[in-house]
């Protein structure tokens, strides 16, 4: 594991700066209410995704493809036009990465990576990442369940004599953070990311990366001897978390965080001159004073993708019906046909309330290979409803009825389809189509 030196600059700052909004968002988030209820937690034991004030089962999978298919192609348009941003200002491997430094380094000053750094210096500095490991593992379990009965969990009296299901993933959770933290770090990036083996192809000569500009710097001097810009002190190299080396070409192992710039624009600085290393082109580092070609085919080629993208998730969130219904045939009760040439049909529902008010949903027919009218026998009311309480679920049964006409027995099966509406929002409805079935031995 590499310990790289320290060093401030601009950009170093602008990082901590977005690592200041990102971990405590990354912290706090779950805890976060909308109208009472959870911004943002995945509940997989009860099967629903919480964001923004709207609750998603995985009946609607497709948003979560549409979901992975926009951060597909976000990162493939971002890295297009501004290679690994995400590596180095935004992936949570990196923003701990920094938090971890942070904290050996306040205690262990600039004896932090070095071997003769105090015994109990480094036990308090591996005390003090555990400690941030299990508040990193517990934001995360939080995610998944409620904090708020985490905590009414801890305080109750059997926590201890059979501990939630939650605890054993923060242990798991705490000791991987702890061990990727405390003893893998770049290791990762280096050679467990998948995402770096992409950049490569995603990344063109006109990407804005971090680059050094062999053009000045090149060649570095030597014994005093001064003919490129690059003055060889190596500093680049020694603040690299990752340990490359930059003014080798563009390299898996860079993460694009800038340290080896703000440390060049020290030592540019000193003399008089601009950073050597910086965020341009491989083609503005080839010839200076070349623009910044934003727009070129695989921008536009990403960017339209992406946009087309976004435009179906949002009409399709716009169009959503905040509900799930499930209407099959009774498996038990067979139809049957009842004295007068009546035939009855008997169906089991279900009814997902994906809202968080309770809501009454109304039942007609809307469709139907019938030739006479059908009715719908459902809870001995006029109009056929549901009510069902917000975030609930209620399980019902329906019984279609009709006159059957000869031409109708010819066929066995007909289809039926019913609507659910919402009383309180026209909007809110939903199609169901049902077999219908007519029995063959005529009673
Ligand atoms: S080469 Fe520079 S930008 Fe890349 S990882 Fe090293 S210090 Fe960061
Ligand atoms: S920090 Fe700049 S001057 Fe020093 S070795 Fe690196 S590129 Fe050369």
């Amino acid at each position: 594991m590499v310990i790289s030196r320290h060093i401030t600059g601009k950009i170093r700052s602008a990082r901590y700066a977005v690592e200041a909004v990102l971990i405590p968002l990354y912290l706090f988030l779950p805890w976060l209410r909308w109208e009472g209820h959870p911004w943002i937690r995945l509940d997989i034991p009860a099967r629903k995704f919480y964001l923004l004030g709207n609750i998603f089962t995985p009946q609607e999978g497709y948003f979560l493809h549409l979901f992975l298919i926009t951060m597909g192609l976000s990162l493939f348009f971002f890295t297009t036009l501004i290679g690994r941003v995400w590596c180095g200002w935004a992936c949570p491997q990196t923003v701990f990465t920094d938090l971890f430094d942070w904290i050996g380094r306040s205690v262990l000053g600039s004896k932090y990576g070095k071997k003769d750094a105090p015994f109990f210096g480094k036990v308090f500095v591996h005390f003090l990442w555990i400690t941030v490991s299990l508040l990193g593992a517990l934001a995360w379990i939080s995610y998944f369940a409620d904090p708020y009965e985490m905590i009414s969990d801890v305080r109750a009296s059997s926590f201890w004599i059979t501990p939630p299901v939650w605890i054993y993933f923060t242990g798991f959770f705490t000791a991987t953070l702890y061990a990727d933290m405390a003893f893998v770090r770049e290791q990762f990036c280096k050679y467990a990311c998948p995402y770096a083996r992409f950049q490569t192809v995603m990344m063109d000569a006109d990407s804005v990366n971090i680059t050094y500009d062999f053009k000045r710097g090149e060649p570095r001097r030597k014994a005093g001897v001064q003919e490129g810009d690059c003055t060889a002190c190596n500093l680049c190299l020694v603040v690299c978390p990752t340990g490359i080396d930059i003014r080798e070409g563009v390299n898996v192992g860079c993460i694009a965080c800038g340290k080896c710039s703000d440390a060049c624009t020290k030592t540019m600085g000193k003399e008089g001159k601009k950073t050597l290393i910086g965020y341009f082109s491989e083609n503005q580092a080839k010839q200076p004073g070349t623009p910044i070609r934003w727009i070129r085919p695989r921008s536009i080629v990403y960017g339209t993708l992406l946009t087309c993208v976004l435009i179906t998730a949002f009409v399709l969130l716009y169009e959503r019906t905040p509900m799930y219904a499930n209407i099959l045939p009774d498996r038990i009760i067979q139809p049957m046909e009842v004295p007068g040439g009546v035939v009855r049909n008997f169906y089991n529902g279900n009814l997902l309330n994906l809202t968080f008010e309770k809501r009454t949903w109304n039942l007609r027919i809307v469709d139907s290979t019938l030739r006479t009218p059908v009715r719908i026998l459902m809870g001995g009311t006029e109009i056929p409803s549901l009510q069902v309480e917000g975030n609930g679920s209620e399980n019902f049964r329906v019984i279609l009825e009709a006159g059957i006409q000869p031409e109708d027995r010819l066929i066995h099966t007909h289809k039926i389809s019913l609507e659910l509406q919402d009383v309180e929002n026209e909007k809110n409805r939903m199609k169901k189509t049902v077999p219908f079935l007519i029995p063959q031995n005529g009673r």
